[in-house]
């Protein structure tokens, strides 16, 4: 096949998007054409409150290559991802936000690289215009520390945004993590990966869908599903912990001091970090008591405009 002739599709994850989604679509419909004969847009609505789903439907009215999934109740961006990238029939599959802060002007660069032989193309974000101060640093600090510490190589800088083969999205579509963390686990499948930079764009409408408590949710699934290190730490401390005690215990036994502050300040830092530890392990726990319960990642509560021929999925409902 001619590489103008394959399909190119597009996955965006949209959280009640109102505000913006008919520019997005406008936006990347005007953009995409030129860059692919052929391509599919796959909105997967992960449970939102507003209109978002009634925008989209609208819009395939006027553009035919238009596809809705949506999910029974919000599910996390994740797991939206997970299931656009499985109803996804295209050669290439891109990943981008459904607020247009990936801009669509990289797209062309991904497709080359991916035509000159990539199965990978991840954007590098140079820089993020329009967040916070707070969350430009913690993002910073989170892709640092996660590069030091997970057993697998995750580029620095690098979210969700990114072209990957129909290899890459076979690999990916196998995994079945409850709580997976999609840019780990493209590392993960590995393949010939490369990136592009960009510079993030501010978000054009609407507030952002990522509150702290996600963000915190994202950085815990990250670093449990890819490194051990949090756990061997517990170690560590527990060995200090005892050796700082016995040179204690033994100072108090030859100088006879009763110094009761210091014993109980030791105190709470103790239990502290005897309850920080079990915590820590109870992150793992839980991970390891949600998959063993098989449920199924995501529900699906409708489709629209996907035909019968789905490479990954069989019998999907279309309306
Ligand atoms: N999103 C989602 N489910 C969620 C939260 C966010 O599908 O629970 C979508 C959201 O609509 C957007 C993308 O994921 O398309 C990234 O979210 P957002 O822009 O709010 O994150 P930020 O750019 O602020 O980190
Ligand atoms: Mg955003």
């Amino acid at each position: 096949m001619q590489n103008s002739q394959k399909l190119i599709s597009i996955v965006l994850p949209v959280f009640n998007e109102e505000a913006g989604i008919e520019n997005t679509i406008k936006v990347l419909e005007k953009f995409i054409k030129y860059q692919a004969d052929q391509y599919e847009l796959i909105f997967v609505d992960d449970g939102s409150k507003d209109k978002s789903v009634a925008i989209i439907k609208q819009s395939q009215n006027k553009y035919q290559n238009i596809k809705i999934i949506e999910f029974s109740r919000n599910f996390g961006h994740q797991l939206a991802i997970t299931a656009g990238i499985r109803y996804a029939n295209g050669d290439a599959v891109i990943v981008m936000d459904a607020d247009l802060q990936d801009p669509p002007s990289v797209i062309p660069n991904m497709l080359q690289k991916w035509r000159a032989g990539y199965d990978v193309v991840y954007g590098k974000r140079l820089i993020r215009e329009g967040e916070t101060l707070f969350k430009k640093l913690t993002a910073k600090i989170f892709y640092r520390v996660m590069q030091r510490i997970s057993s697998i190589e995750i580029p620095l800088d690098t979210g969700d945004f990114r072209l990957m083969d129909r290899k890459v999205i076979n690999a990916l579509s196998k995994l079945k993590e409850p709580e997976p963390f999609v840019r780990g686990l493209v590392s993960w499948v590995g393949f010939k990966q490369t990136c592009v930079q960009y510079e993030r764009q501010e978000r054009l409408a609407g507030e952002t869908k990522y509150p702290l408590s996600k963000m915190i949710r994202l950085a815990s699934d990250g670093i449990t599903s890819f490194s051990d290190v949090p756990l061997k730490l517990i170690n560590y401390i527990g060995t200090v912990s005892i050796l700082i005690g016995l040179i204690y215990g033994f100072i108090m036994l030859f100088h006879q001091f009763t110094t009761l502050i210091f014993a109980t300040s030791a105190l709470f830092i103790l239990s502290g970090t005897i309850m920080l530890g079990m915590g820590i392990i109870g992150n793992y726990l839980f991970r390891t008591f949600d998959a063993s319960k098989r449920r199924p990642q995501y529900v699906v509560a409708n489709s629209y405009g996907f035909q019968s021929n789905c490479k990954n999925i069989k019998n999907i409902k279309t309306k």
